[in-house]
């Protein structure tokens, strides 16, 4: 089996990855960092996310999985104490994974010679405008649903459905869900503007389009990254063909992983 590591810049995970790194090569294991089996991160959810955009177009071919080098992590499976026990697990590896859904984001122009572009989120992406109010109109198929006034739009896969969608008010997901979900951040409902005002869940086969309504600059973040757009026609977000796989010696139960993470002993 091929390993490649994905590492922060912290000490704890150079520490970590230096240990790791023998304990593999000694159990007879190859360190392939460009065309690795699997892929272990070092670090926390951070690490995983920018891991899992580092090897994107190899998502076919590789599983994750991640070690916690810091604080309580929610992709995490791994502490750092517990290297020899994951080796000992990948030695025994049957191939077998769990996967989570995507979120594909493709972003139109308004200039026809301009490509779209297409971008995948593990956790959600955001659209914000920078200076003033984000004034958009949501589609669900072909059907207008809503014109939109406020802050921004979330749009988060299940996993994604505890991070920024939980602190806009988002519903937590069960990650074996094949959905998505649309959150509004700080929506303007008064007598003239009026939104849902609920978190809504969307199924595999409804396509979500936003149509962003000034022919100006946008914020539109995907993960940790955020990315300036302009002139931009409308964004289509729809759960991807393509999952992303972890391997399974030890996959965490989902409500015990929230709970874990959020409430603690009770
Ligand atoms: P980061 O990597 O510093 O992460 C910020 C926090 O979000 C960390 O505590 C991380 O553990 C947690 N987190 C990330 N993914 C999570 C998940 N799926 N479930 C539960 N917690 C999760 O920040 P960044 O690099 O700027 O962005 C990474 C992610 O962090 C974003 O995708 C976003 O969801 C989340 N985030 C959340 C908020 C918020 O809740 N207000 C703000 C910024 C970023």
């Amino acid at each position: 089996m091929k390993v490649g590591i994905y590492t922060n810049k912290l000490t704890s995970s150079q520490v970590t990855k230096h240990k790791l790194t023998e304990l593999l090569l000694q159990n007879g294991f190859e360190i392939n960092d460009k065309e690795p089996d699997v892929v272990i991160t070092l670090g926390g959810d951070g690490t995983l996310l920018a891991a899992f955009h580092h090897y994107i177009k190899q998502l076919n071919q590789i599983r994750f999985t991640a070690v916690n080098t810091g604080h309580l992590g929610f992709y995490t499976d791994w502490q750092n104490s517990e290297i020899e026990q994951l080796v000992e697990s990948l030695k025994k590896d049957d191939g077998k994974s769990v996967s989570y859904p995507l979120l594909k984001i493709i972003v139109h122009f308004n200039q026809t010679n301009r490509q779209p572009k297409t971008y995948l989120a593990l956790n959600e992406s955001i659209l914000q405008k920078i200076t003033s109010t984000l004034i958009a109109d949501v589609y669900l198929g072909d059907q207008l649903f809503e014109h939109f006034r406020g802050e921004g739009l979330c749009i988060s896969t299940p996993t994604g459905s505890t991070a920024y969608n939980k602190s806009v008010g988002g519903a937590i997901v069960n990650s074996s869900l094949k959905i998505l979900q649309l959150t509004e951040v700080a929506s303007i409902n008064n007598i003239m503007f009026r939104t849902l005002g609920s978190p809504m869940i969307i199924g595999p086969e409804d396509k979500l389009t936003i149509v962003p309504s000034a022919k100006s600059d946008y914020f539109l973040t995907v993960d940790s990254e955020s990315y300036q757009c302009n002139q931009i026609s409308r964004i289509e977000f729809a759960l991807c063909k393509q999952d992303i796989r972890f391997v399974k010696y030890r996959h965490i139960n989902f409500w015990k992983r929230v709970q874990k993470s959020f409430i603690g002993e009770v």
